[in-house]
């Protein structure tokens, strides 16, 4: 008997529940979907191509990649292999559902087996006892780490006989020459052991500071799958660096519930609220040309190479919003563009976060001051320096106050556009 295991957001070999699934002849594909590519700038497609190599290699040369409609061409692959069974991961996001169910549908006889997920626990599995969602973070956290997860399943490449490809196999060259991280399952492995035992013990103190290598970069071995959440967790106690992992999983259950919320606000009464449409704005904001130090280091960052900083990414995500005053979805849509690790759960509902109209929302009322916030949590103006070369020659903390020091002043005023913020939130708040 055979099987087709089909790749998605797994690209990985050990712990992967659909390799104990399926039969032991199987054949490796992936499918690259314009929905899945078009939405992605270069540096996500780049790092995923190099892991798509990384896995044709662990599978002896014999990943079949192609490319079109997953509906069309999984039932088809499947039949010309004779195979009995299509083997994945479920996908918990809006697009990969109904996808899911088509590809189910058009497959016919042959069988579609879901084996586990992308997370420790899959969304919509951890309820409250009268069985609803969880709104806000902590209770859900709580309730996550009651529920528990498996253990590490024990698979690699060699728990399955890997078949020829019975036709072309084609991954695209590299759309971006800037350095990313490793990519595939070995880098992932290798990072992630180098980070625990390394920076997980400084790893509280240090997260928020994006002048340090504070943080793992585990983001884009998640995002495709690299490495599983369960096996990291084997390795973790209750903590700061485990709260974040529960953070990725309360946002994908956020989806699993709201599959509108990838586009729209979660909390309905912030459609009322007046924005600002103003293109060159930004426009400037894109470019990290704001006169912000931090927001133009993050922003600069973000193009040079496809990752931001978490403590960025929430002052940046501020400033568009409420300073700028700009729909939060404008910002996210760019950052999907542009991040190695852009994920839709994380990313709509950390936006969602930053401008108050999602669910647990940050009040709409805390407005982040980005030269405060830049001096915190960049205290010898390290960062700005490095990714605003115009302020090299600004030492220290003045690194964060240009304006006082000979250059331009910013695009707007906080203070004024603070008030703006507040004045708009208050017409909707009744
Ligand atoms: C506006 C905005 C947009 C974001 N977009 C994305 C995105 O597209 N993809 C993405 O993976 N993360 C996103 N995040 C969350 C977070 O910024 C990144 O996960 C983190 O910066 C990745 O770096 P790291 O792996 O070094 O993080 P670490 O601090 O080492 O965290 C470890 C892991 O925990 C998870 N995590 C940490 N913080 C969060 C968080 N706030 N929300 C969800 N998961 C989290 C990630 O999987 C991360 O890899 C966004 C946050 C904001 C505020």
């Amino acid at each position: 008997m055979v099987s087709v295991v089909w790749f998605r957001r797994d690209l990985r070999t050990r712990d992967l529940p659909t390799l104990l699934s399926a039969d032991p002849q199987a054949l490796g594909l992936f499918v690259l979907d314009k929905r899945l590519t078009e939405p992605a700038g270069a540096p996500r497609l780049a790092f995923l191509y190099r892991c798509l190599r990384e896995l044709n290699e662990q599978l002896d040369d014999r990943l079949l990649v192609v490319q079109g409609d997953p509906v069309a061409l999984v039932p088809r692959i499947a039949a010309q292999v004779g195979a009995s069974s299509v083997h994945v991961s479920a996908d918990a996001g809006p697009y990969g559902r109904s996808r899911d169910a088509d590809v189910e549908k058009a497959l016919g006889d042959i069988d579609f087996v879901r084996s586990g997920s992308p997370y420790a626990v899959a969304p919509g599995r951890v309820t409250k006892p009268d069985g609803t969602p969880y709104k806000v973070f902590t209770p859900f956290s709580r309730a996550w780490a009651d529920h528990g997860w498996r253990k590490p399943a024990d698979t690699n490449a060699s728990t399955v006989d890997w078949i020829a490809p019975h036709r072309k196999s084609h991954i695209p060259a590299d759309p971006f020459s800037c350095d990313l991280p490793a990519a595939g399952e070995q880098a992932a492995l290798h990072a992630w052991a180098a980070f625990r035992d390394e920076r997980l013990a400084t790893y509280p103190d240090l997260r928020d500071r994006p002048d340090k290598p504070g943080t793992s970069w585990m983001s884009p071995y998640l995002r495709w799958g690299c490495i599983h959440p369960r096996t990291m967790l084997a390795d973790l106690k209750p903590g700061a660096y485990r709260t974040e992992l529960a953070w990725r999983e309360f946002y994908a259950d956020v989806l699993w519930h709201n599959p509108s919320s990838a586009r729209e606000n979660l909390d309905r009464k912030f459609d009322k609220i007046e924005l600002d449409h103003d293109q060159d704005t930004f426009d400037l904001w894109c470019q990290g040309k704001t006169g912000y130090p931090i927001v133009d280091a993050g922003m600069r960052q973000l193009q040079a190479t496809g990752w931001m900083h978490n403590r960025v990414r929430m002052i940046v995500a501020s400033f568009l919003v409420k300073d700028l005053h700009l729909p939060w979805w404008w910002g996210a849509r760019h950052f999907m563009k542009h991040l190695v690790d852009g994920d839709l759960a994380s990313n709509q509902h950390g936006w969602q976060w930053v401008a108050g109209t999602g669910t647990d929302a940050a009040p709409y009322f805390r407005v982040f001051n980005p030269t405060t916030q830049g001096e915190k949590f960049d205290p010898d103006g390290d960062y700005v320096r490095r990714w605003v070369p115009e302020l090299r020659d600004l030492p220290g903390k003045k690194a964060h106050r240009p304006w006082d020091h000979g250059f331009a002043p910013p695009i707007v005023d906080h203070a004024d556009e603070r008030e703006v913020a507040l004045a708009r939130y208050n017409a909707i708040k009744a």
